[in-house]
C-alpha cells in the first residue's frame, strides 16, 4: 500500500491567507489578542508539520469571553429580537458558510486530516442543512396553555401556561473529529433559543470556528453573541467551572464528560454530555452481503473511524461470516491512503501523532493477545499519522479490542449461531451511542430495536444522521440528546406562569 498524494486540489488563497494570520481569541464581535502569551502549534496531520499556531487561552481570557457573553445576553441584543429576526439571521449564516464552502472544506482538512470529500459533504455541507433546519426552530418554540384545577380559595379560578426561556449563556466544549460541524451543532440550537455562547474548540482543530465566528457576524449575529477561546484542558475547565455559564453542552470523551459533570453541578449549570461509543453492527442469517460489506466499510472508515458513532463491533451470523470477513478484507487491503487534500484518497491520517499512537496501542495489544489480523494492522511508514484499515476477525468477548473505544480505522469481527447470543454480546458494553441491525426480516428487526441498549438503531445502514433525528447515548455514552427539538429545548429553562383571575 503507498501514500498517494498525485491529485492534491490546490489550496485557495483566503485559506493560506487565514491559517498565516496571528491567530487570538474571538471575544465581542472581533479578533483579539489572548491575555495569555502561550501558544499551541497547529499540524497538518498528512505531513506532521506545523500548519500555524494559536492562542493557549487562560482562566482570564476565558472570564473575558464569558463577560462578553454574559453582557450580551442580559441586555438582549439577541433574546431582544423578535424570534423571526434570529431566524433570519440564522438563515442568513447558512447562505454565508455555503458561500465560504470550499475555504471551510479545505480549511478543515488541512487542519484535521479528513478527505476534502468529507469535509464537502459533511463538515460543511451537513452544518449548513443543520443551520437550515435549527434556524425554524427559532419560530416554533413555544409553551403550554394548562387547564389548572386549583381549588383556593373558594371561587377562585386561575389559567396557567409555560413559558419556554433562553437559559442564559452557553459553553460548548468541542472535539477534533468533525470540528465544525460539532461547534455548528452547540451554536445553532444555542442561538436559536436566545442564549449567547463561548465555544472552545479542541486544541488539536481549533481553526474552523475562529473562521466561523467571523463568518458569523458578517452574518449579522451581533457583537458578544458567539466568542471563541481556544486552548487545551485548563481552558476547558475554567469554562466548565465558571459560574456565569447556565449550560454546558460538551462532545468528548467519556473521562473528561465526568469531569465536566462534576464540575457544572458545583455551580448547578445546567449539562449534556454527547461522549464515546464502542457501536455495534449485528448481522443476521438473511443479511445482505454487499450491502453488510459496504454499509459496514462507510459506517467503519468514515474520517479514519474517528466518529462517535461508528461501527466497530460487528456480529456476524456464522452462515455469512466468511463472506463478510473476506469481503471487508478485500476492500481494506486495496484501500489507498493518502493526504485528505488528495479526492481520490480513501484512507486519510489521523488527527494527530498522539491520538495515532493511541490506536497503534491498540492494535499493539491485539497482536500481543494473539488475535487473527485480516487485514492492516502493520504500521505505515511515511510521514503524516497514517493508520493502515485493519480487520479483526474472531475476536472473543475479553479483548481489549471489542471492549475498549479506539475511535481509529479498526473492525473487530465476531461469528455467531443464535440471535439472543449476538444481542446479549452487542449489549455487552459500557457504552450506548448507536449501533445497527442488518436484516431484511422485519419481524426480527422489530424485536430487536426496543432491546438494544442504544440512542440511535439504524436497520440496513450504519451513520447517518439527520437534523430531525435526536441523537446522544445511553449508559456511558452521555446525558441528553442533540438534533431536532431536543436540542434546542436543551437551551432552555421552562417556566411556569400562574394567573388569578
Ligand atoms: P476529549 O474529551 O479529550 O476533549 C474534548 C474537548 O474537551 C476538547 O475541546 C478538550 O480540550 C476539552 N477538555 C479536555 N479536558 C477538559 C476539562 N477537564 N474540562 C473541560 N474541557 C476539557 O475528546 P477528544 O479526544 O477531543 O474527542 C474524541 C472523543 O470524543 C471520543 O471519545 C469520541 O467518542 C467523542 N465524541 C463523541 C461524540 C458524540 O456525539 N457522542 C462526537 C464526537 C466525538
Amino acid at each position: 500500500m503507498t501514500i498517494t498524494s498525485e491529485t492534491k486540489i490546490a489550496i485557495d488563497a483566503r485559506v493560506r491567507a487565514f491559517i498565516a494570520q496571528q491567530h487570538g481569541l474571538f471575544i465581542d464581535g472581533a479578533p483579539c489578542a489572548a491575555h495569555s502569551t502561550r501558544r499551541l502549534d497547529v499540524f497538518d496531520p498528512s505531513t506532521g508539520e506545523v500548519l500555524t499556531s494559536v492562542a493557549d487561552a487562560d482562566a482570564s481570557d476565558v472570564g473575558r469571553a464569558v463577560a462578553s457573553a454574559r453582557a450580551a445576553f442580559e441586555q438582549r441584543v439577541w433574546s431582544g429580537l423578535r424570534p423571526a429576526e434570529r431566524e433570519r439571521i440564522l438563515l442568513r449564516l447558512a447562505d454565508v458558510l455555503e458561500a465560504h464552502a470550499e475555504e471551510l472544506a479545505q480549511l478543515e482538512t488541512l487542519n484535521q486530516g479528513k478527505s476534502i470529500n468529507t469535509a464537502r459533504a459533511i463538515e460543511v455541507g451537513a452544518s449548513v442543512e443543520y443551520v437550515r433546519y435549527m434556524a425554524g426552530w427559532a419560530t416554533k418554540l413555544g409553551g403550554e396553555t394548562l387547564d389548572v384545577s386549583i381549588p383556593f380559595p373558594p371561587g377562585a379560578r386561575y389559567t396557567a401556561f409555560t413559558r419556554k426561556e433562553p437559559v442564559g449563556v452557553v459553553a460548548g466544549i468541542v472535539p477534533w473529529n468533525f470540528p465544525l460541524m460539532i461547534a455548528v451543532w452547540k451554536l445553532i440550537p444555542a442561538l436559536a433559543a436566545g442564549c449567547t455562547i463561548v465555544i472552545k474548540p479542541s486544541p488539536e482543530t481549533p481553526l474552523t470556528a475562529l473562521r466561523l465566528a467571523e463568518l458569523a457576524i458578517e452574518a449579522g449575529v451581533p457583537a458578544g453573541v458567539f466568542n471563541v477561546v481556544t486552548g487545551g484542558r485548563e481552558c476547558g475547565a475554567a469554562l466548565a467551572a465558571h459560574r456565569d455559564i447556565a449550560k454546558i453542552s460538551f462532545t468528548g470523551s467519556t473521562p473528561t464528560g465526568k469531569l465536566i459533570g462534576t464540575a457544572a453541578v458545583q455551580n448547578m449549570t445546567r449539562f449534556s454530555l454527547e461522549l464515546g461509543g464502542k457501536n455495534p453492527a449485528v448481522m443476521l442469517a438473511d443479511v445482505d452481503v454487499d450491502q453488510a460489506v459496504q454499509g459496514a466499510l462507510a459506517g467503519g472508515f468514515l474520517n479514519q473511524g474517528q466518529v462517535c458513532a461508528a461501527v466497530s463491533r460487528i456480529y456476524v451470523h456464522r452462515s455469512k461470516y466468511r463472506q463478510i470477513a473476506d469481503g471487508l478484507a478485500d476492500v481494506a487491503r486495496s484501500m489507498t491512503l493518502g493526504p485528505g487534500l488528495d479526492p481520490h484518497a480513501q484512507i486519510n491520517p489521523l488527527v494527530s501523532a498522539q491520538h495515532r499512537a493511541r490506536v497503534e496501542e491498540h492494535i499493539a495489544r491485539a497482536r500481543a493477545e494473539g488475535l487473527r489480523f485480516l487485514a492492516g494492522g502493520t504500521r505505515v511508514d511515511a510521514p503524516g499519522y497514517y493508520v493502515r484499515p485493519t480487520v479483526i476477525a474472531d475476536v472473543p468477548a475479553g479483548a481489549s479490542i471489542i471492549r475498549d473505544e479506539v475511535f481509529g480505522p479498526v473492525l473487530a469481527l465476531v461469528p455467531f449461531d443464535d440471535t439472543r447470543d449476538a444481542l446479549r454480546l452487542a449489549n455487552d458494553s459500557p457504552y450506548g451511542l448507536a449501533a445497527s441491525l442488518w436484516t431484511n426480516d422485519l419481524r426480527a428487526a422489530m424485536n430487536l430495536i426496543g432491546r438494544i441498549d442504544a440512542g440511535t438503531v439504524w436497520v440496513n445502514c450504519h451513520v447517518p444522521l439527520d437534523p430531525s433525528m435526536p441523537f446522544g447515548g445511553y449508559k456511558q455514552s452521555g446525558i441528553g440528546r442533540e438534533f431536532g427539538k431536543y436540542a434546542v429545548e436543551g437551551f432552555t429553562e421552562t417556566k411556569s406562569v400562574c394567573i388569578a383571575h
